[in-house]
């Protein structure tokens, strides 16, 4: 069985953050007695640093106690650090990628890993992603956009036409909705993270961006958000409007078809349902591991998107090793 969204901190990614702790404005909390310190950048989204986040023989050691046999590993979207400068991004990029890097060289069977970029300068985030596939990095995972700018925008073609050069992975990870009417009983994270991905994965389907780069691989968390449940609603508007349409050669419902999704959905029926709207060549396993609201272990589904999404090479390697 395979990971396809997962996160891991490298020890020098830590002891980055801890010598450059104030320019990027990095807490340490002790909030519960029995639980481990909590991880705060910059006063957002602050997480409980569990030791499976950092000690790497732990967290392999769960992955392989639940059956998963390669984990395709990503950055936290909470060390992204598109709000920062863009030295501070670059430079925290290349030392996640290369740590990462480190890790899948010792473990090529069992681990791949996805890179981090920095978003705000397109330009520079083409170049640290080609550095990164250069390392045996897969592709790299990205925030849904940068504020008010949405990844269709012209702005980010750079970014999308080094991926659609690299035939990279683009794995679409929301950051915290900070929409006023969700500050509440954890409404940020409940729906405002798929909601994110809804926004992005919308916008980029209905402006065919698949077409101008088919060789993109775009993979979006939590089962795409809601989309795929309104699927039949953008088809509706496809046929009423020409706004819906006119970068389309085919109704959205056949472009949906054209991305992938994780299975991080606490939810049969929902996981059911995605993978009858999508095709299960379309739909990998996740579990959002190790954060708290991961779906673990995740649930077992056909290999079929993995191999799609992953492309041939790797599956051998990893037939090789395990069947
Ligand atoms: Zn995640």
């Amino acid at each position: 069985m395979y990971d396809f969204h997962t996160h891991f901190i490298p020890e020098d990614v830590l002891s980055w953050l801890k010598e450059n702790k104030n320019a990027v404005n990095a807490e340490w909390i002790k909030k519960e007695k029995n639980k481990e310190e909590f991880l705060v950048v910059n006063q957002k989204w602050g997480f409980e640093l569990k030791k499976t986040f950092i000690d790497f023989e732990i967290y392999l050691q769960e992955q392989e106690n639940v059956g998963i046999t390669h984990s395709v590993v990503s950055p936290i979207p909470q060390l992204f650090m598109y709000d920062f400068p863009l030295d501070i991004s670059v430079e925290m990029s290349r030392i996640y990628n290369k740590s990462l890097a480190a890790l899948i060289k010792e473990n090529p069977e069992k681990l791949s890993a996805l890179g981090t970029v920095p978003l705000r300068d397109p330009d520079k985030a083409a170049q640290v992603l080609n550095e990164a596939m250069n390392f045996g990095l897969k592709g790299a995972i990205i925030g849904p956009g940068l504020g008010r700018q949405m990844l269709s925008d012209s702005f980010f073609q750079p970014l999308f036409e080094e991926a659609n050069r690299l035939k990279a992975i683009l794995f679409i990870h929301p950051l915290l909705s900070e929409d006023p009417r969700l500050k509440r009983r954890m409404m940020p994270n409940l729906i405002g993270v798929p909601w994110e991905t809804t926004i992005c994965v919308t916008d980029l389907l209905l402006s065919g961006i698949i077409d101008k780069y088919p060789n993109l691989k775009l993979l979006f968390a939590h089962g795409g958000g809601l989309l795929p449940y309104q699927i039949g609603r953008l088809d509706k508007g496809y046929e009423q409007w020409e706004l819906v349409s006119s970068n389309l050669q085919a109704p959205p419902s056949e472009y949906l078809k054209r991305f992938w999704y994780d299975t991080v959905l606490w939810n049969q029926d929902s996981i059911d349902f995605l993978v009858k709207t999508v095709g299960e060549d379309r739909v990998v396993a996740g579990s959002d591991y190790p954060f708290d609201l991961c779906a673990w272990p995740p649930r077992e589904i056909s290999d079929k998107g993995a191999h799609s999404l992953l492309g041939d090479a790797l599956v051998k390697d990893t037939q090789n090793s395990y069947r």
